[in-house]
């Protein structure tokens, strides 16, 4: 049986507890998940928090899948990987020791109660788009355009976390 692949993007980001540490992980977890390929990654970014600004800065980065999972199951995938790396909610966009966010599922536009894809963030937080257009410089969010256009028409004051390309992962 054939079953579609598609290309799917994972925004990481993590402030406790080794950071750069906790991204390398949940990149090999993420390249071990069933019929899914880890097909490249951005390196480690690092950012400045978005919201309270008492916490630690983070480091993000954005995997590029290959994968026949569905968007659903993909996503419930990452929030094991969450929990297996101790991810606790204590305050909204509060510390965390990792944070996986499905930002692209090819073309797909899904709004459920639980996942909404493309990621509303993707062109409004340096940290996210920076590491994306990295990896994948022409690309387009489904309903929305090419990315890098989007950034360029975006007041850069709302979208500015100081994200800055942090070195390669090994
Ligand atoms: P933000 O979503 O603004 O980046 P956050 O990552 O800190 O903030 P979380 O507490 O990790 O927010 O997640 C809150 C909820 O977001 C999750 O329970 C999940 O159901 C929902 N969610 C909606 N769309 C997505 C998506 N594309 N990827 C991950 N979670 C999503
Ligand atoms: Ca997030
Ligand atoms: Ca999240």
């Amino acid at each position: 049986v054939l079953v579609p692949m598609q290309l799917a993007y994972i925004g990481l980001g993590s402030n406790l507890e080794q950071p750069r540490e906790q991204i390398k992980r949940a990149l090999q977890s993420l390249g071990e998940l069933p019929e899914t390929k880890l097909l490249d990654d951005s390196g480690f970014y690092e950012s400045k928090p978005m919201g309270p600004s008492d916490q630690p800065d983070y480091v993000n980065a954005v995997a590029e899948l290959e994968t026949a999972l569905d968007a659903e199951t993909l996503f419930r995938h990452c929030q094991s990987i969450e929990q297996q790396q101790g991810r606790i909610r204590q305050r909204h966009w509060g510390e965390r020791t990792i944070d996986l966010d499905v930002l692209l599922y090819g073309q797909e536009q899904i709004d459920t109660t639980d996942l909404t894809v493309p990621h509303p963030g993707i062109g409004q937080r340096d940290f996210v788009y920076l590491p994306l257009l990295k990896i994948s410089p022409d690309i387009v969010i489904p309903g929305k355009g090419a990315l890098k256009e989007i950034v360029q028409s975006c007041a850069s004051d709302e979208t500015d976390y100081a994200c800055t390309f942090a070195g390669n992962i090994k």
